[in-house]
């Protein structure tokens, strides 16, 4: 047995940034956050086939920690250059800039 493990880290990011260059997917695929183009396979393309937006971040809508670890291996296994983040705090995140956006303007 590997004493290898995921944890989750923290980190400060630009929220815009990345969630321009983050993919959504179920299992394999997933949607593009810049222009919403569903389908796309994170293990084939490294951008997006529509607006040619390079993926950096990925995330998933899987809640349980079993199909979330079987994300994670893949992108190991196939020694992949992106790098996976938790949706819910992409989701709260953003959620934030929405709702300050809104009282801006207002
Ligand atoms: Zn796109």
């Amino acid at each position: 047995m590997s004493a290898e493990k995921y944890i989750r880290v923290y980190r400060s990011v630009n929220i815009d940034e990345v969630k321009k260059h983050c993919l959504v997917v179920e299992e394999i695929l997933g949607q593009c956050q810049n222009c919403k183009t569903p389908g796309i396979n994170f293990t084939q393309h490294k951008t997006c086939p529509q607006c040619k937006t390079e993926f950096r971040y990925l995330a998933t809508s899987l809640k349980e920690r079993e199909g979330i670890v079987k994300i994670l291996q893949r992108i190991k296994k196939e020694s992949l250059a992106i790098e996976m983040i938790e949706k819910e705090d992409l989701d709260r995140a953003t959620a934030k800039d929405a709702l300050s956006a809104l009282f801006r303007n207002s």
